[in-house]
């Protein structure tokens, strides 16, 4: 069979529930790759009913014959890697550096990026922008500004020393002078980073050749996306942004795979919406509906643990995501939570043309809704769509018939297996 390439992102802000998908999707793939973020992304897997949350290591690490690849575009603190692989080693599951390469390219997380993060953040008050403060943001700004420390220098002792070393004055004048803090040493720096060093060292390799290889053998590659669109650094809502760029297309520039490797882009997103952090949000629900949807979808973040707020279905948000992505299919999840809602509301657009482009346009988006039956039985057994409610049906052909893509997949609970498949995919 020819190799097919997929790549798995999230339509909306986040949370979408895209580990569940990975985890699905990655069966029939040799390799899982991240391309973007890092342990601020959060993937929640239940497996033979255990809840494991994953940050940084690419879901389809449960699988024993498949390769999990942490790409250049991901940046990673080696800190929580190594605990989770710790994790992972605690339930049985010891990962071996054939199962996980991690790129040579990748950007590290130091100590003084967490930091940064953490002060920076405190320091705007109400002007914060929502960040989980694990130093993502500063370490893709040293990669940009091309001072940054990556994952070869990394396990290389004397060069690390040397490239910290280097960064380290400025980074104090800024630690100590502008936020007051206490500065750090080189030598705490290298305590931490030693040890680290020589447990991932195993793990650190070309990354891009072996993804070559393996697409030239004809093997697929399941490209796992972190965050959603609308955090995508230069089409989400700017500044209520990640740092890196969330869409398809940068799956590409973050593993170093060309574009005509890519057949398949799935968009997952919510049977509603859900937003974590600041910024607007136009379908956002009022806080009666808000609390009772979050209560029933289990609506907090698997990293932070913070509330998300809560909407209806924004078709006009999704639908200029399809496009971004130019998703091919949809997995349209948590279609259960739904269930015994006697009626649903979906932002069919905003009024007077408005298009989610920005914050400023979002923030002035007036939301226009169309009612449509709910439907009262319990979908979580459900396994065909011929054995949906027809209210249900007629809620998910809505759904596609506005934003433009076919949804083939509908997940109606968390576990691996509470899934409808529409089509083979
Ligand atoms: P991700 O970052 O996109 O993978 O999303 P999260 O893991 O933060 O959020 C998804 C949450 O919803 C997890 O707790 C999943 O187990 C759960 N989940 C995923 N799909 C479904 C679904 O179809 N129904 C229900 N009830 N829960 C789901």
């Amino acid at each position: 069979m020819a190799a097919k390439n997929r790549v798995v992102v999230g339509l909306q802000w986040g949370d979408e529930g895209k580990g569940k998908i990975v985890d699905l999707l990655a069966r029939q793939a040799s390799i899982v790759a991240r391309f973007q973020g890092g342990n601020n992304a959060g993937h929640t897997l239940v497996v033979d009913g255990k809840t494991l949350v994953l940050h940084l290591v690419p879901s389809g690490i449960l699988h024993a014959n498949i390769t999990c690849a942490i790409g250049n575009g991901v940046v990673v603190d080696p800190e929580v890697l190594l605990k989770e692989l710790d994790a992972l080693a605690d339930r049985g599951h010891t990962i071996h550096p054939k199962q996980l390469l991690v790129a040579e390219g990748a950007h590290v997380i130091l100590p003084f990026h967490r930091q940064l993060d953490g002060a920076r953040e405190a320091s705007l008050g109400d002007q914060k922008i929502g960040t989980t403060g694990r130093g993502i943001g500063p370490t893709y700004e040293d990669k940009i500004a091309r001072r940054g420390l990556r994952m070869s220098i990394f396990v290389d002792d004397e060069r690390r020393r040397n490239h910290i070393a280097a960064l380290l004055p400025e980074k104090n004048r800024q630690i100590e002078n502008w936020y007051g803090q206490a500065p750090l040493t080189i030598d705490e720096i290298e305590a931490w980073a030693k040890p680290l060093a020589a447990r991932l060292a195993p793990y650190v390799t070309d990354t891009p050749a072996v993804l070559h290889q393996a697409t030239q053998a004809g093997q697929s590659i399941l490209f796992e996306g972190a965050q959603g669109t609308f955090l995508d650094v230069d089409h989400g809502t700017y500044p209520y942004v990640t740092s890196s760029n969330t869409i398809a297309g940068a799956a590409c520039a973050g593993t170093g795979v060309g574009p005509t490797q890519i057949h398949q882009v799935i968009g997952v997103t919510k049977a509603y919406t859900t937003r974590v952090g600041a910024g607007p949000f136009p379908s956002a629900m009022t806080e009666e509906e808000e609390a009772k949807l979050r209560k029933i979808g289990g609506e907090f973040g698997a990293t932070t643990g913070r509330p998300r707020r809560c909407g209806w279905f924004d078709a006009a948000l999704v639908r200029r995501a399809v496009l971004l992505n130019g998703a091919t299919d949809l997995a349209l999840t948590k279609l259960d939570i739904l269930s015994g809602y006697p009626a649903l509301q979906i932002c069919t657009h905003y009024a007077d043309g408005c298009a989610p482009t920005s914050a400023e346009a979002l923030a002035k988006a007036l939301p226009v809704y169309e009612t449509v039956p709910g439907w009262t039985e319990d979908i979580s057994g459900v396994r065909t769509w011929a054995d949906l409610p027809i209210n249900c049906q007629r809620y998910v052909q809505r759904i596609e018939a506005l934003v433009g893509a076919p949804a083939t997949l509908l997940s109606v609970g968390p576990g691996r297996d509470e899934v409808i498949h529409r089509s083979v995919l």
